[in-house]
């Protein structure tokens, strides 16, 4: 390696001083391997001590340090609180320290070791005495140490690199900073965004003389991974916008009074709304790629059907896909049901259909005798081949690229419709969705009861079970569901705000309701015997002790497709009084005489789960109740509880599930194809994430392919952070 490659950001970590071949492989370990990787080891904390004093020096009520030798600890078990004392001394004199609730410190702290402790003392029964002060073990065997070298930064560690050893190694790299970390921004930038140059701030990030630097530096560095995310949004969009066009479809007033006619009610105001924003997307050449998002319920079908009749009016043909076969088949009823007796060509196509048939289909596909197709998005975009396709609708499956574009149509794109009934907070729309534009429709249609909402607690349940034998008796009908057994885990587990996606697998129920690609594809497969066991026992119950009089079925995940098939549509004919089932039913069953929903051990689910569980019910005149059974005093399933009774609100809902679990499990970058965020918290920092995002779009208006020479750093950094996922290589 010549000495010029010594210089930039990609040097391999070996030749930063201080590594040397043995030390490469435990900093590969934690994944650094070159000096940017060094210099983007971010610290977990800094350390802000002053210098230390002598015990002598130190006055009541004067905040200062002192480094001294532990003489004695001592615990009081039978104060309340409990407390942790240590004495403290230094060649001057001694001092007294206090942790109320400090109990845990007895395994941190003991006779002969050296301290530094920071804090402001006070007089206590003629002593000074700190009070919770701030600590770090200088040394566990009392030789003397410089205590400069305690400040600082702290760094994540391992067992083979210290925190102080990383720390000294960044210390040797920043020495080359200024010359090898390329500046994005020209000088106007920076001013007018308040920000401090990337040298500066990674110099800082690392070595702060004060707060101020540290908060200055975090600023920018936040910025900058905030910013490089909006601009691969950015670009992926207008990737999207250029790839290849699209055929118009355009609305004339006669086309819309004929798709209107279709439906037996005066569409809402916001479905109106809704409409006009896709159809002057469908106008044009410029492939649409637009997300719905509209609470369950709230007529989001007609908008698909709506758009759907357009591309047939205009001679294209249209995939409506949906994650699973079971999804697949309720939206084909459902668009039958609006287009009984209309000549648009339309076919459901099925794993379930073979041989001949399935033959025969796929070629009045491709000859375009074939107006409307309606599958699972696995079906559709593998063997399908279109003639005409003019416009994809997808449910509930979030990212669809211009690659799957690709596939389904090579002279043109179709254009795309995105339907999510999973209200997509803020954050979220301007990250993992940022490239898509997004429409909503915020009210339901007129004319629906209201949907109560109770937690049932262990002593109501029998007059709540009393309750819904009236309202049986009454001819309306009642959902049971049940939980996986194994998400137990679930309520135990402490979310952590801006935690790491909680791997424990009772998180599973709950992630199935994230609107992140793939959140409903797999909810015939999860289902788990426990789930299974649950479900068939309570059936058992239900049917031969609690409602003997009534029809009580059971669904479950593990049936087999017909089956399900028939058991829906005897609930949905009014035949079954009262389905049992496991979480399969969370999607696509539209029955509006079903007005009851209880949700066994609801402690186990998560928020946005539950709201998607009580959007089952609501959909007619009267009023529906959704009875949440928990017997719980978990906090944070309590909270969850009582936003549910709160509100009926999806966004309302959401915001509270982000902030509850931390976007860590909602929004994990790397899963949407876009770099990790380490500093960056999208929920936390939200104003410096809409500067980015004005910032990076703003630029990409301006140099759409990054090849004008004030962009050069920005775009190799790009390329560098998103590999060819962003597709910046073809543009250019
Ligand atoms: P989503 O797909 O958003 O869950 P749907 O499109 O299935 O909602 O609509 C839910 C119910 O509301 C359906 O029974 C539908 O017939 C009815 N509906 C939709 N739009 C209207 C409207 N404008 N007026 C009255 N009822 C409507
Ligand atoms: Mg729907």
């Amino acid at each position: 390696m010549d000495s010029s490659n010594k210089n930039n950001l990609d040097t391999p970590i070996q030749f930063v001083k201080g590594v040397g071949p043995s030390r490469e492989k435990a900093f590969a370990d934690l994944g650094m391997t070159t000096l940017n990787d060094l210099l983007e080891y971010f610290p977990r904390d800094h350390v802000f001590m002053p210098s230390p004093v002598k015990m002598d020096q130190l006055r009541p009520d004067e905040p200062a340090t002192v480094l001294g030798l532990i003489e004695q600890t001592d615990i009081n078990q039978f104060r309340r609180p409990k407390t942790f004392k240590a004495v403290i001394a230094d060649d001057s004199g001694t001092c007294m320290l206090v942790w109320f609730n400090g109990i845990y410190l007895k395994n941190q702290l003991a006779p002969g070791m050296s301290v530094m402790i920071s804090g402001t003392p006070k007089m206590y029964k003629h002593r000074l005495q700190f009070t919770n002060p701030k600590f770090i073990v200088v040394n566990e065997n009392h030789t003397d140490v410089d205590p400069d070298i305690l400040a600082g930064a702290v760094y994540p560690a391992s067992s083979k690199l210290s925190s102080r050893q990383i720390k000294n190694v960044i210390g040797n790299a920043l020495d080359r900073l200024p010359k090898i970390v390329p500046e994005y921004y020209d000088t106007n930038f920076l001013k007018k965004n308040e920000l401090i140059d990337r040298p500066r701030a990674l110099q800082w990030i690392h070595d702060p003389k004060d707060e101020d630097q540290l908060a200055q530096a975090t600023r920018r560095l936040k910025h900058d991974e905030l910013f490089l995310m909006q601009l691969g949004l950015a670009l992926r969009r207008y990737k999207h916008r250029h790839f290849s066009p699209a055929t118009p479809l355009t609305c004339t007033d006669a086309i819309d009074s004929r798709i209107r006619k279709r439906f037996p009610f005066m569409l809402t105001p916001d479905q109106d709304d809704v409409i006009k924003e896709v159809t002057e997307d469908l106008a044009g050449t410029v492939p649409a790629n637009r997300l719905i998002q509209g609470d369950v319920g709230s007529g989001k079908t007609v908008i698909a059907l709506y758009a759907a009749l357009l591309a047939v009016a205009n001679k294209t043909q249209v995939a409506i896909m949906a994650p699973t076969e079971i999804l697949a088949n309720q939206h084909f009823i459902s668009i039958e049901r609006y287009l009984k007796g209309a000549k648009v060509k339309r076919t459901l196509i099925t794993g379930g259909i073979t041989g001949k048939k399935r033959k025969e289909l796929l070629s009045q596909i491709k000859n375009g005798e074939l107006d409307i197709v309606v599958g699972t998005i696995a079906l559709v975009q593998k063997d399908i081949e279109f003639k005409n396709l003019g416009l994809v609708v997808i449910d509930e499956q979030h990212k669809f690229g211009v690659h799957q574009r690709a596939k389904l149509r090579k002279d043109h794109s179709p254009h795309c419709l995105v339907m999510t009934a999973t209200p997509i907070p803020r954050t979220l729309a301007m990250t993992a969705f940022g490239d898509l534009d997004v429409s909503t429709i915020k009210n339901a249609p007129p004319g629906r009861g209201k949907v109560v909402t109770r937690w049932v607690q262990p002593h109501d349940r029998s007059a709540a079970l009393e309750f819904i034998r009236k309202r049986l008796k009454a001819k309306k009908q009642a959902f049971f569901v049940y939980p996986r057994i194994d998400a137990e885990a679930y309520e135990t587990q402490t979310p952590k705000p801006g935690g790491s996606p909680l791997q424990s697998k009772g998180m599973d129920a709950n992630k199935n309701a994230s609107p992140k690609a793939n959140s409903t594809t797999n909810h015939e497969s999860r289902v788990t015997n426990h789930d299974l066991k649950a479900a068939i026992q309570e059936h058992k119950i239900l049917s031969e002790n609690i409602f003997p009089e009534y029809n009580v079925a059971l669904l479950h995940g593990q049936m087999k497709s017909d089956e399900k098939k028939k058991i829906m549509k005897s609930f949905r004919s009014g035949k079954i009084d009262v389905l049992v089932s496991t979480v399969v039913i969370e999607v696509g069953l539209d029955v509006p005489n079903a007005t009851i929903m209880v949700v066994e051990n609801a402690n186990h689910f998560g928020l946005a789960q539950l709201h998607q569980l009580r959007g089952r019910i609501g959909r007619g005149q009267s009023n529906s109740y959704c009875l949440l059974f928990a017997d719980t005093d978990n906090e944070t399933a309590v909270s969850r509880l009582e936003i549910m009774t709160r509100s009926n609100d999806g966004f309302e809902i959401s915001e509270h599930d982000l902030k509850l679990r931390g976007p860590g499990e909602l929004f994990s970058a790397r899963q949407h194809g876009l770099p990790d965020l380490k500093l960056a918290n999208i929920i936390e920092d939200f104003d410096l994430l809409n500067l980015a995002r004005r910032n990076a779009f703003e630029l990409v208006k301006q140099d759409p392919t990054l090849n004008q020479p004030q962009n050069k750093n920005i775009r190799k950094t790009l390329i560098q952070k998103f590999g060819d996922k962003i597709g910046l290589v073809d543009i250019a």
